[in-house]
Formats: C-alpha cells, structure tokens, sequence
C-alpha cells in the first residue's frame, strides 16, 4: 500500500556532467564515460533505496536526453541537418536532427545500462523512455509526411527496446510524453495507439509520464498562461483510461491540475508526483504526506504510488537528495494512518 517511486530523471554528479543544466555535455569520455554513469546510477540506486523508494531508476544517468539518448541509436536520421522547430506546440524553440529515411534501431540502446542497475538492486527496478508522440514533437520529418505514421515507426523500435529491458528484469517500463498536453485532441486519435503499439507483447508494468514540463523558464511563463484551473488532462484522460497502459504519472505538488481529474482514471494505478520539481525548497514529509492525503479522496490507496512530479535533472544534488527522503518519509506517515 502506497508504494513509492521517482518520474524518471536525477541530478548528473558534478564530475559526470556541468550540474543544474538540462542536457549539459559529458565531462568524460568512451571508458572512462561509461564507468562514470554506471557509478553515478549506482550511487542514485543506494540514495533512493535509503531514502525508501520502493521502485528505483538509474535517474537516467546513462543519456544526456530523455530524446535524443534514444535517437542516437536509431538509424533513418540526419544528425548533420539540424532544424531549429518550434516543440510541444511552439511553447520552445530546438535544434533537433532530421528524420530522412525509414527508422531502424541500429543496436539494443539502453540494455547494457538496464543490466548493469539490475544486477545491483534488489528493489523493483524501473526504465523510462521517451513516447511515439513526444518523440515525433522532437525531431523534423523529411521522410514519413505524417507524424501519426512517424509515430508508429518509432513505437516499432521502442518496442523492440521495451522487450529487451522486460528480458533483463525491468520491472516497469514507462514512457515519457509531455506531448501529451501540448496536444491534447491527438492523444485519443493516434497517441494511445502509438503508445499500444510500444508495449505491445509486454507483461512487466508499463507506465506514461506526463506533465507540464521541467522548471524551465519557458515553462514557467506557459503555465502562467494556464489559467487557475488545469483542466487540459480532461481531454484525454478518458481514452487513457481505456488505454491498456497500467500507471499515469502526473503532477500533484503545487500543481493547478485539479485533483478531481484523477477520478478519470478508476481503472489505472496513479503515480501521483508529490514532489515539486520546479522549487529548490525540499519538502516536508508532512507536506508530501498532505499532497498524498488529498489525493486519496479520488485514488484508493492500492492504486497510489507516490511520485516525483517530473524528472529532478536541473536541481542541485543535495536538493534532489532531500526531496527523496522526503517522499520516502511522506509516504511512511501515510502508510502508517492508514493502517491505523
Ligand atoms: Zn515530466
């Protein structure tokens, strides 16, 4: 009852890569890279296990992207011609590479990091890749002419990857689309069948993460955009319900999404994120408990997994660490009033 868990990403040490920058540049290179993220992983395995994070990550310390680590593996795309595009609804500008030919997975792409974690965790152990949608909302199409037909492409080779990660032990397979909620109407007309198609054959559990994006400024300044109320998940949550997909995340803490939205989706275990990645302040584990403890009213406590509301990539370490023992005692103060 009330398991915990993290969105995905986590802070890269400061010998690994420039700190509190999304996507900064690597400080090591080929061997000596390789054993820097594999300590790095292992050092978040052993903090989130002590801070009683029931099913841990490797906080992404394998890539520098959610994306562009995938795509880096993927053949079909032109990493020479570089678009700038206007992504998740022209709410920022990117440079991102080209897509000029039917995509392939060239090899097994986070495999080998997947095993290395699994192997040194008895916790449940959980992998995060990009979605279909979002992947789409971050690379330009020279080739497929579609972005539903693009999608499931890329699904195809996620799936080959899904498949892969479930034979090493993943425990739970989530994909990332904050697309999503740039583009609410396509979610029900070729969003939820990319994402079937991505999971297509898998018995681990499978989770989709969406939100309203890192802290970053240009986040920011959309969400004052938003109005009181963020009602945008209405749209679709009903299709993601129906959805064979088995967990949502999305974000509780100092969230203007209104918890009644949870109440759409009866049939799915919630990953609901109380842990608010945009502040530097750590949470209280009263706080964390009170953000779980509302959301109750709508999630039975066997279907609530408490959560991050996002990836913690842009915060300092020590900050990241204090919000994981936060959510891990959070969800213990819970735990226990409701064993009475
Ligand atoms: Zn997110």
């Amino acid at each position: 009852m009330i398991t915990t868990t993290i969105a995905g990403s986590l802070p890269k040490p400061v010998w690994l890569a420039e700190p509190e920058m999304i996507w900064a540049p690597w400080r090591l290179q080929d061997d000596e890279l390789l054993e820097g993220q594999q300590d790095a992983a292992l050092a978040w395995i052993k903090t989130q296990e002590d801070a009683g994070i029931d099913i841990v990550s490797d906080g992404e310390q394998f890539r520098k992207h959610f994306v562009h680590g995938f795509l880096e593996e993927v053949e079909g795309i032109d990493w020479q011609q570089m678009t700038t595009m206007g992504i998740r609804d022209n709410r920022y500008d990117a440079d991102v590479p080209t897509v000029t030919a039917a995509v392939r997975r060239k090899k097994s792409v986070h495999g080998s990091g997947a095993k290395f974690c699994r192997e040194r965790t008895n916790n449940q152990f959980k992998f995060t890749l990009p979605g279909p949608m979002t992947i789409c909302d971050t690379i330009a199409d020279a080739h497929y002419g579609s972005r539903p037909e693009m999608a499931m492409a890329f699904a195809e080779l996620l799936n080959e990857e899904a498949r892969e990660l479930e034979a090493l032990g993943v425990d739970v397979i989530q994909f990332d689309e904050p697309a999503f909620n740039a583009f609410m109407d396509q979610v029900p007309l070729w969003g939820v069948d990319a994402l079937h198609k991505a999971i297509e054959g898998l018995t681990c559990k499978t989770a989709v993460h969406i939100c309203y994006g890192y802290g970053i400024q240009q986040n920011i300044d959309w969400k004052e955009t938003l109005g009181d109320e963020w009602r945008q998940y209405e749209t679709f949550f009903p299709s993601l319900n129906e959805s064979r997909i088995d967990q949502v995340s999305l974000e509780c803490a100092d969230s203007k999404v209104p918890l009644s939205v949870l109440g759409l989706l009866k049939d799915k275990e919630i990953l609901v994120g109380a842990i608010d990645v945009a502040s530097e302040v750590v949470e209280t584990p009263e706080k964390v408990a009170s953000t779980l403890r509302a959301a109750l009213e709508f999630v039975d406590p066997e279907r609530l997994i408490a959560c991050t509301n996002c990836g913690m990539a842009p915060l300092p370490r020590y900050v990241a660490e204090g919000k994981l023992k936060a959510l891990g005692a959070g969800a213990e103060i819970l735990r226990k009033e409701l064993r009475g």
